[in-house]
Formats: C-alpha cells, sequence, structure tokens
C-alpha cells in the first residue's frame, strides 16, 4: 500500500512524502511502517500504543481514524493519507523558498552592504540571508491599505523585483489608510503612484507594475516566474483566484485581510500545507459580511496587518523562523488581542486535497463562487432607481423606506424618514410593515437590501418589496426637497 506522509511528520520517515508499507488493513499497514521506520512510533502513538489524537488517517476521502476500522479490508490500490491536524512535536527547520544556486548567482555592492547592515548584523540573516532577498521575485496583489506596509517594507528590505498589481486610481478616501500614496497621486492608477514608492526607496529594485484586474484569463500568468505572491486583495473573487492559482502553480501565498478593527494572515500553499479552502472551501453569501470599503477600517490597522504579513514574507525567503503556515493570526486591534489558531489541511480540500477536483482556473466560476452571478432559479428581487424613489416621494407617495444599514453607517448618511430595521430581526418585526404599500429596502451599495428582501420572503411576507438600486451611495446627489438638500 502506498502511504502519503504529510510535510509536518515527514521527519519521521526519512523526508519522503509517499512511502510503501504491506497490509491489507489500516492496521497492518501501520505496524508495517513503524516497523520499517521506527523513529515513527512515538511521532504517531502515545505511550499506551494509541494513535496520537493529532494524526488522523484518510482512505479515498474517508476517515478510518478510529481504532474500530483498522481491522477493516481496504479497497485495492488506495492510497493512505496520514494528516496531522496540528503540527505536533519540534517545528520543522525554516528552509528558504530561494535556492542556493539563486543565492550564489547574486552579489552585495558597497552600497548595498552599507544600506543593509541592520540585516547584515543579525545573526540570522547576514549576507546569504540578503542575498536571498536580493535574489527574490514577489507579486503583491493590492497598493490599497494593506499592500502599502507590504510595497514598503519589501523594497526596503531589499526584495530584488517586486511586481504591483492593481486596477484602481487613488482617491481623496484611500488616504486615510493607504499610506503609499499622497495628495499629488490622486487620480493616478495606484501601481504607478507605488511604483514611484519603490523607486524612492531603491532605484536598484526591479519594479513591475501591472495595471489591471486579476481574472481567471490571466492570474496564472500574472504570477508565473515569482516565488511567492502577497494577497492584499480586498475581495473574495480575487482571494480565491490567487488561492487557486499559487495551489496550481506551487507558489506560496501569504494571506491578510482587515475589517473594521480586526485582522487575519496567515501562509498557505508553503511546501504542503492547508490553502484558502482548506480553512474557509467557500467564500460567504453576498450581502451576508460587508466588504472592507463598505465596513470601514481604522487608520493604523493595514499597516499593522500588513506589516506583519511582510514580516512573513521575509522570513519565507531568507529562511528563518516559524511561519505561519499552518495557522491563522486573528488580531483584534480595539481590544489588544491576538491568537494563533491551527489550521490543518484538508483532504477533500477542492484544489489541493487529494483528488481536487479542480485543476485549472477556467474550470470555475469565479463569480458564481462569489455570488456576483445572480441564481436565475431564484425570483429577481425588484430595483427601484434612487430617480424614481425620489419622484415617488415627492409625490407624496405611501411608501414605506427600511433602512437595513448599520448604526455608524447610519449617522453619516440620514435617510428621511426612514424605519430601521436590522437584517436579522427582519423576520420577527415584519408585522411593521403595511403590506398594501410599496416597501423599499435601503442599504449603502444595494446589495444587502436583496439579502433583505430575499430575508423577507423567506418568512412569508406578501407585500410588495423593492431593493433600492445602488443604496444611498447612488442617492447623494439627489435633491431632497423636504430636506432642503442632498442626503
Ligand atoms: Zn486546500
Amino acid at each position: 500500500m502506498q502511504v502519503i506522509i504529510s510535510a509536518t511528520l515527514r521527519s519521521f520517515f526519512g523526508r519522503l512524502s509517499r512511502v510503501e508499507a504491506a497490509g491489507e488493513t489500516v492496521g497492518e499497514v501501520l505496524k508495517n511502517l513503524i516497523a520499517a521506520y521506527p523513529d515513527a512510533e512515538k511521532g504517531l502513538y502515545d505511550e499506551n500504543g494509541k494513535l496520537r489524537h493529532f494524526v488522523k488517517v484518510f482512505v479515498n476521502k474517508e476517515d478510518f481514524t478510529s481504532a474500530a476500522r483498522h481491522a477493516e479490508k481496504l479497497p485495492a490500490g488506495a492510497p493512505i493519507l496520514l494528516l496531522p491536524l496540528i503540527a505536533g512535536g519540534a517545528p520543522e527547520e525554516a528552509q528558504s523558498i530561494i535556492t542556493e544556486e539563486r543565492r550564489k548567482a547574486v552579489s552585495l555592492n558597497d552600497e548595498e552592504i552599507e544600506r543593509y547592515n541592520k540585516h547584515l548584523l543579525l545573526r540570522e540573516i547576514s549576507v546569504k540571508g540578503q542575498k536571498r532577498l536580493k535574489a527574490a521575485r514577489v507579486a503583491v496583489v493590492g497598493a490599497g491599505a494593506l499592500g502599502a506596509p507590504v510595497i514598503q517594507y519589501l523594497a526596503a528590505a531589499g526584495v530584488g523585483t517586486i511586481k504591483v498589481i492593481d486596477f484602481d486610481e487613488v482617491t481623496l478616501g484611500n488616504l486615510q489608510n493607504q499610506v503609499i500614496h499622497g495628495l499629488r497621486d490622486i487620480k493616478r492608477p495606484k501601481v504607478a503612484s507605488a511604483r514611484d514608492s519603490i523607486r524612492n526607496i531603491n532605484k536598484s529594485i526591479e519594479v513591475i507594475a501591472e495595471n489591471q484586474q486579476v481574472t481567471a484569463d490571466n492570474a496564472m500568468a500574472l504570477i508565473t516566474g515569482f516565488d511567492l505572491v502577497m494577497d492584499c486583495s480586498d475581495n473574495y473573487k480575487t482571494r480565491y483566484l490567487l488561492n487557486d492559482a499559487c495551489v496550481l502553480s506551487g507558489i506560496p501565498l501569504v494571506f491578510s485581510a482587515i475589517y473594521q478593527y480586526e485582522g487575519l494572515v496567515s501562509v498557505f500553499n508553503l511546501r504542503g500545507g492547508p490553502c484558502l479552502r482548506c480553512l474557509f472551501p467557500e467564500p460567504p453569501a453576498p450581502g451576508l459580511v460587508p466588504t472592507c470599503a463598505e465596513g470601514g477600517s481604522i487608520s493604523p490597522l493595514g499597516g499593522i496587518i500588513g506589516s506583519i504579513a511582510a514580516n512573513e514574507a521575509l522570513k519565507i525567503i531568507i529562511g528563518i523562523g516559524e511561519s505561519l503556515s499552518g495557522k491563522l493570526l486573528t488580531f483584534d486591534t480595539l481590544n489588544l488581542y491576538s491568537k494563533v489558531l491551527p489550521v490543518g489541511r484538508d483532504s477533500a480540500c477542492p484544489i489541493c486535497g487529494q483528488e481536487a477536483p479542480i485543476s485549472e482556473l477556467a474550470a470555475i466560476n469565479y463569480e458564481e463562487l462569489c455570488g456576483l452571478i445572480k441564481d436565475e432559479t431564484a425570483p429577481a428581487v425588484e430595483n427601484i432607481t434612487p430617480e424614481e424613489l425620489l419622484h415617488r416621494l415627492t409625490a407624496g407617495e405611501a411608501i414605506t423606506i427600511v433602512d437595513v444599514r448599520e448604526p455608524h453607517e447610519r449617522a453619516i448618511t440620514r435617510f428621511p424618514g426612514a424605519i430601521v430595521i436590522p437584517i436579522g430581526q427582519l423576520a420577527r418585526r415584519q408585522k411593521e410593515l403595511t403590506p398594501e404599500h410599496d416597501t423599499v429596502f435601503i442599504c449603502k451599495e444595494g446589495q444587502r437590501s436583496i439579502l433583505a428582501v430575499n430575508t423577507l420572503r423567506e418568512a412569508g411576507y406578501k407585500g410588495p418589496l423593492f431593493s433600492l438600486k445602488g443604496g444611498v451611495d447612488a442617492m447623494k446627489d439627489l435633491v431632497f426637497p423636504d430636506e432642503g438638500g442632498r442626503l
């Protein structure tokens, strides 16, 4: 039988990822495996001879961990997967992702020795580590709040080649937390502003500015030839595309995300470690979770979380310390509380699992995965345009307006005459609505209002329901006569 050994257990098996062991049941195979690799016994079994709790045994995606199944005859030819849920024992010795040949091919000149003096003083980094940084090629997706510190620290640390991928232009609202851009960059592409910033730090860094959106068609080409990808994006579609493209190309991915006061950082797809889909196989339904742009974030949050992500990137390139591979860091800046949670490799993961059904990006409809395509079987939610709503309100029609936004969003823009019902309370409070009147739901961008209509329909409400197209954002330029001006 063939036994697949997960990365963290390989030190017991001569660093092999697959080994052969005779036997017709899990019990027999494990017994013969231990006989061939006696070191593995203390790793896999406790002092009572029981399989340790952190080890899972899978055959054909089926869980064979329980001792009761160890005597079952196995299907012929099915490999056995040994999978630790949490990294047990001694941490793996860190390894650089830069090969020795590539490190030896670069040299540091006098100016670089002066510039990187503080790295050279660190025993763990020294000249070897600095050369690895110079040889490294890193692609950063997103030049916003997270990309700002990531791009600037990678450049300052001496990463030799940096590709910046973004399709947005700088706006005044970006300057609250995207510290790589300034006033003079407003209306310029973010990648152009980021490139200037890198050149201002270090002219010898090769910068590639890609002013485009990551799609299923270009994702593989955008990251090919890079040693590491930094996910500093702000949407689920890009995150899942990048994860899948990195798994298919064998490139490690540093993941970082921010929302309001909290951040997440992890390292995916590093030497057989788990990927984003092992952790979250699918993104949340649209409208359920506001995006960072809708939910806001405190100014230094991107700096804190992005700096941790940049630090992970340097560790992986230099080959020092313990990375966040197989772990998820959660960081709450409001209460200053952080936690590192274990993340296991999922043997049934659709992209990195044993029999992963996804083998190319074209096979996945990312618009559909992220709920960007409407479900054709569900009755369409009727929209009302801002102009029409204003016209009907001005004409004195009896329309019930329900605001489903968060309190802080309502504090920015109050909608006159609206009643406030959070989506979670809609089913319970439907008596407050009049089925004889039209009811219009409003949110910030017109996504959560669609969810609100569907929620109320599911709860059995029979009256006419509408969603304000484009949300309150789309009404900002319309004049409300009763209010004596704009919203
Ligand atoms: Zn996976």
